[in-house]
């Protein structure tokens, strides 16, 4: 998966620009950085913390919830979580996927899922 560096859309791979704000994907540091999926959540207190947790260890981190992100309108994904309405996939650079995983399963326990458990 690809993201937009600056809003954050999820772009096709190799994708040259953003199709919602236009940016130049391929130049500067954080072009056509490389993200993965860490894992998931089940509510937006959780998924907040688990941001912020990310962001204390210096992992930038993307949440991205089923009516968007942070409320833009758009994806939707299927629920981990029954029939729970709120479902938040959180997702980090990929060389720092181990890093991050770790620490959500140190710091959130059993209220997040890793993506990893799915493998
Ligand atoms: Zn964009």
């Amino acid at each position: 998966m690809m993201l937009c560096p600056k809003c954050k859309s999820e772009l096709s791979e190799g994708a040259t620009s953003c199709f919602v704000c236009n940016t130049k994907i391929g130049d500067g540091a954080e072009a056509g950085r490389a993200w993965s999926l860490a894992g998931y959540i089940g509510d937006k207190i959780t998924a907040d913390f688990a941001n912020e947790t990310l962001l204390s260890f210096e992992i930038p981190s993307v949440v991205i919830s089923k009516s968007g992100f942070f409320g833009n309108a758009g994806l939707a994904l299927t629920s981990f979580f029954g029939d729970s309405d709120q479902l938040f996939e959180i997702s980090v650079p990929s060389h720092l996927v181990e890093e991050a995983t770790e620490i959500l399963n140190n710091t959130l326990g059993s209220g997040w899922r890793s993506a990893r458990d799915e493998e």
